[in-house]
């Protein structure tokens, strides 16, 4: 029997984007022989007609080789932490790979990440470069975040490291027994451990749509990040 290579797509009114994304995970996925693919849609309470379009694709003629697409739909917005973590609950791979529904992580690195992974590593994190089209607050909250993290949590965060990233079954098993209910999906995976490597990638622009990520949103998720990543706060 083959490995099976699963992909968690966090979803938030991506309508514009699900179509091209899945054309070209398709084309990458099918370039990724000797395992089996499995597609796992996570609709975050979209307002706009993602569900419908993902289940158009699923009514359609499946084009991802030994594919198969599963689909979540959540009752409201949750958000991205938890959309992923719904995600690898239901994740019947040998590894998944997290990947923004907007193209801004691109897909084509996909089998960079599996290779690393045949290596013999058990987290493969993507490490963002800097982009031009970094606003300041998000060059500075990031650098701050890091900063204030390393100094008051015990567990090791590497700067700009994102959700685009391969966890091995081990990690998403570890992972799946976690109950913390706020939670910071890349936090909680570091401070699993595990063997990792770090593959580094530059975000394209969002295709379509906007960001679901506003600057209040972003500050909520590095408080939370505060909070349950380290003693400081108490
Ligand atoms: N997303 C989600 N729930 C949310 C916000 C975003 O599932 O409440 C998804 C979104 O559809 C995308 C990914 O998480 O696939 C990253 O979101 P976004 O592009 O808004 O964030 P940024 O690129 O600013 O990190
Ligand atoms: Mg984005």
């Amino acid at each position: 029997m083959s490995k099976t290579i699963s992909i968690v797509v966090p979803v938030f009114n991506e309508e514009g984007n699900i179509p091209h994304l899945f054309d070209v995970l398709s084309k990458v996925l099918s370039a990724v022989k000797n395992y089996d693919h499995e597609i796992i849609f996570v609709d975050d309470g979209s307002a706009d007609r993602s569900a419908e379009v993902i289940k158009e694709i699923i009514a359609g003629d499946q084009k991802v080789s030994g594919g198969k697409i599963k689909y979540i739909e959540f009752s409201r917005n949750f958000g991205k932490e938890m959309a992923i973590t719904a995600g690898l609950n239901a994740c019947a791979g040998d590894c998944a790979m997290i990947i923004d529904a907007d193209l801004q992580h691109p897909v084509e690195m996909i089998p960079a990440f599996i290779a690393e992974w045949q290596k013999g590593f058990e987290v493969v994190v993507g490490i963002r470069k800097k982009s031009k089209s970094d606003t300041w607050v998000k060059v500075i909250g990031s650098k701050m975040f890091y900063k204030i993290m390393s100094r008051i949590s015990e567990t090791d965060i590497k700067p700009n490291s994102t959700d685009f990233r391969l966890l091995d079954r081990k990690v998403i098993d570890a992972f799946n027994q976690c109950t913390e209910r706020t939670r910071i999906t890349r936090g909680l995976i570091a401070w699993l451990g595990f063997k990792k490597s770090y593959i580094e990638f530059e975000a394209g622009p969002r295709v379509n749509g906007k960001a679901g990520y506003s600057t209040a949103k972003l500050i909520k998720l590095a408080l939370f990040s505060f909070v349950s990543m380290s003693l400081f706060s108490l």
